[in-house]
């Protein structure tokens, strides 16, 4: 459910967008492809989500380190702030305080691998008798 647009957003949000980063990544449609999210679920706080726009990516649960202790942006007006952090949230309602980014979210490799399966995808390996 969509959230009510307040001024100051990120005041009451806590920080969500700064706790994480997410880098694009293959769908997962070949085996390879598979086996590569597989791993990457297999670590802990690391978790895959697919957009709305459908670009998947891998995402790892960790905090910047200029997040202050009041889940602020100790840099907020500083040059140094990265772009892609400025970019964020931009429009409004654009950020996950708004509204979930996410079409498909995956925390374990169970999950993916029972997704898989309800998609009909074979993504097992066939295992070699000696
Ligand atoms: S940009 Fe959005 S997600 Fe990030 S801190 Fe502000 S309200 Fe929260
Ligand atoms: S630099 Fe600031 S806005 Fe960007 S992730 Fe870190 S705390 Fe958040």
């Amino acid at each position: 459910m969509e959230k009510e647009k307040t001024e100051n957003a990120c005041l009451s949000c806590g920080g969500s967008c700064c706790r994480y980063i997410a880098i694009e990544i293959d769908r997962p449609a070949t085996k390879t492809q598979c086996d590569h999210i597989r791993w990457y679920l297999l670590h802990e706080n690391v978790h895959v989500f697919l957009e709305h726009d459908n670009k998947w990516y891998v995402e790892f649960r960790t905090p910047c380190e200029k997040l202050d202790e009041n889940g602020l942006c100790s840099i907020h007006q500083s040059k140094t702030r990265p772009k892609i952090c400025k970019n964020h949230g931009e429009e409004e309602g654009s950020c996950e305080f708004y509204d979930s980014p996410y079409k498909l979210y995956f925390s374990t490799v169970k999950e993916f691998e029972t997704y898989l399966d309800n998609q009909g995808k074979e993504w097992r390996w066939k295992v070699k008798n000696c």
